[in-house]
């Protein structure tokens, strides 16, 4: 579901960037229904509910940016026109193997989990230790010195630490399940996941 506030002045976290919004906007994992999405359906309706506020903004000639935890200290996260607070958007699953190429190694399956573009880093951790489905513990490599960015924050900026042995949070990024892709697969398979996955070519990770 969607929440609009309208226009506004708005500040980043650190009130190093201030800015008029057109609008600002708020996507969360609610539905008006009664029937509240359960799984994959949770991604699909997120992908459905950009998918047209990307048609309305492109017809009313607007700007659109999406926000994590606002924590970026420069104007990456800045826009005058509508901003799009994705921090709500915080679901996680494990993957079965239905989910992985071939190619894929068995024993780092149990290491990835799919994360939806807001959930913090705190979050993400203790969803990785407690697991779903998972038979192990896991943890981020690296962390910052606060844990509250979102995830998809911390890697469009690059974010958190490298070490000698490991990179950054960008590096543990196995895939991208992109907007399009999930819309286009609402029709076809509405209890998985179907489509393209953006991934390294040299580490393809599911199909
Ligand atoms: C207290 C504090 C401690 C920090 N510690 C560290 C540290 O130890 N190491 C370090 O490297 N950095 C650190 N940082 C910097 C911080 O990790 C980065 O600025 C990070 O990018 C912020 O993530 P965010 O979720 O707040 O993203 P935002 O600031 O909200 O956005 C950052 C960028 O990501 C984009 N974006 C956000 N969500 C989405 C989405 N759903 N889809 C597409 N694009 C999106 C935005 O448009 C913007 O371009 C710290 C910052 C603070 C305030």
């Amino acid at each position: 579901m969607i929440r609009r506030y309208g226009a506004r002045a708005w500040k980043n976290i650190h009130v190093t960037r201030k800015a008029h919004l057109a609008d600002l906007i708020d996507v969360d994992n609610s539905s008006a229904g009664v029937q509240q999405p359960t799984g994959f359906a949770v991604l699909r309706q997120a992908a459905e509910t950009f998918e047209s506020l990307i048609q309305e903004a492109r017809q009313q000639n607007i700007r659109l940016r999406a926000l994590g935890s606002a924590w970026a200290l420069t104007d990456i996260a800045v826009t005058d026109g509508w901003l799009i607070n994705t921090k709500m958007l915080n679901g996680c699953f494990d993957l079965t193997d239905q989910y992985f190429e071939a190619t894929y190694p068995e024993p780092k399956r149990p290491l990835l989990a799919l994360a939806q573009c807001g959930i913090s880093i705190n979050e993400l951790n203790i969803y990785l230790e407690r697991g779903q489905n998972s038979p192990i513990r896991r943890a981020m490599k690296t962390s910052g010195i606060g844990a509250g960015q979102t995830v998809a924050g911390a890697f469009s900026g690059n974010t958190h630490g490298s070490a000698i042995q490991f990179g950054s949070t960008p590096d543990f990024v196995v895939g991208i399940l992109d907007r399009q892709t999930l819309v286009e697969s609402i029709g076809g398979n509405p209890t998985g996941l179907r489509g393209e996955v953006l991934d390294r070519r040299q580490r393809p990770a599911g199909q």
